[in-house]
């Protein structure tokens, strides 16, 4: 496991590679009563869920206040976390045993964030959380105008969303309209892996949202803008 870690992700300290490796062993120790991923090779779940949460890293800024929205077992933010202890961050799941199973991993890895119980529908209409991260990510939780609708209320003007998606061109042809309700553009970056075509969307919130978003729970995707 320690020379996966090491072959997969550059500049890895002793003390990074003992959490990653403490990680993957309680991910596979919960997925045997609850279900977090698919991918339990040692191999696939460094490149696939460690190595590519990652990609991120060199666009989160010093001490960066950053949500993680829909994050399952902790993809991308607490790998992200790991390396970056600086980062003020949040998880935000809909599925209360996820956030029991985040609890456990940042306590046996000695990191903090927070973990919230919540749609990203509700949360982004929260006071305290509405309008005050410097950047969301997320990754595998919808199509980018559904998640546009999620993670930009979010933001501070001027924040990003970094979405992690596979060939990213359609979804983003299909988000014009959300872009411009949300008041955000977008550029498109391609992460190089070689398991297919990864790519970060990322989106600039470039004035407020409007009051009406995000629309109750469930309407983002029922009808996506
Ligand atoms: N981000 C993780 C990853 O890349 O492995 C998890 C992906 S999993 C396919 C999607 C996750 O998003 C699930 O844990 C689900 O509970 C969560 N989710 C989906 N819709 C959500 C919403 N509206 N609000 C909060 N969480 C949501």
């Amino acid at each position: 496991m320690r020379e996966l870690l090491k072959r997969a992700i550059p500049h890895l300290s002793e003390q990074e590679c003992d959490k990653f490796v403490a990680y993957y062993d309680l991910l596979i120790d919960w997925n045997t009563r609850m279900n977090l991923t698919a991918i339990t090779a040692p191999e696939e779940v460094v490149k696939k869920h460690f190595a590519d949460s990652l990609a991120a890293l060199p666009l989160l800024s010093d001490g960066a206040k950053v949500v993680d929205v829909g994050t399952g077992a902790g993809f991308p933010g607490i790998p992200l976390l790991i390396r970056r202890p600086d980062l003020r961050l949040t998880l935000v799941d809909s599925l209360q045993k996820r956030i029991g199973f985040l609890e456990t991993v940042l306590r046996e890895l000695g990191l903090t964030a927070a973990c919230v119980h919540a749609r990203a529908e509700d949360f982004g209409r929260m006071p305290a959380h509405r309008g005050t991260y410097d950047f969301a990510v997320s990754r595998a939780v919808a199509a980018l105008p559904v998640l546009l609708e999620l993670t930009v209320p979010l933001l501070k003007v001027g924040g990003k969303s970094i979405c992690f998606k596979g060939e990213a061109s359609q979804e983003l042809e299909s988000a014009k309209s959300a872009l411009f309700l949300l008041h955000a553009s977008a550029e498109t970056v391609t992460v190089p892996a070689d398991y297919g075509v990864r790519s970060l969307v990322i989106c600039t919130k470039n004035a407020p949202t409007p009051k009406t978003y995000p629309r109750k729970a469930g309407t983002p995707s029922k009808s996506p803008l």
